[in-house]
């Protein structure tokens, strides 16, 4: 069992609705050792690619962005959520929908910050159903953009996010991917990975 695991067996909370709540070290307290791991572990998995920016979805992806960034010494880019005032000039659009607040929003990255030279390694803390991704991945596609490999914290290998994602020729290295898991008794099951 890897070190995201064991937090996850230690810490995460399984809810009703096939959520996960990993809030006291992913995504509302943030654990810097972890998060250090996390982006160690994608330097290693993702050895040899050419990558020069990690992309993600603000908010909770922009901690493991930031980890990723540091090791693979680029920049870190996220997506923001619906208009702001503070984006001036042409932006890339995707619209996605929220796994956990089941509602739909845009998201926007600004064409100043992505292009045709760039080389990407997207990060996310979860992958459910997919949404959040192909997002990233329309937004990649409009910006011409080379998607080198996608790196999340915890994906639901119950949901089809993995295999949908999987299908498109991505290469994708989830460092936690849980088969099962039920709220009544708070059991969770990792896929074994090598
Ligand atoms: P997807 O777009 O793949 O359906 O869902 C991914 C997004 O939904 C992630 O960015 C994450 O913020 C949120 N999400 C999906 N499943 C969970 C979960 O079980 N727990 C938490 N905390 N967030 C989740």
């Amino acid at each position: 069992m890897n070190y995201l695991e064991e937090r996850i067996l230690a810490e995460g909370i399984v809810k009703p609705g096939n959520v996960l709540k990993v809030d006291a070290f992913l995504n509302h307290q943030l654990d810097i050792g972890l998060l250090r791991w996390m982006g160690a572990e994608w330097k290693r998995r993702f050895a040899g690619r050419p990558i020069n920016k990690i992309l993600t979805i603000e908010a909770s992806g922009i901690g493991l962005a930031v980890a990723a960034a540091e090791q693979f010494e680029v920049p870190a880019v996220f997506a923001k959520k619906g208009e702001s005032i503070n984006i001036d000039g042409d932006v890339y659009r995707a619209e996605i929908e929220s796994f956990t607040r089941q509602n739909k929003s845009q998201v926007i990255v600004s064409k100043r910050f992505l292009g045709p030279d760039d080389h990407l390694l997207i990060v996310d803390d979860f992958l459910a159903n997919g949404c959040a991704l192909q997002g990233l991945l329309a937004i990649c596609a409009q910006a011409g953009a080379t998607v080198e490999g996608i790196g999340i914290a915890i994906e639901k290998g119950f949901q089809p996010g993995g295999q949908i994602i999987r299908n498109l020729g991505c290469r994708l290295e989830s460092l936690a991917i849980v088969d099962a898991m039920s709220a009544e008794t708070g059991r969770i099951v990792f896929r074994p990975q090598g």
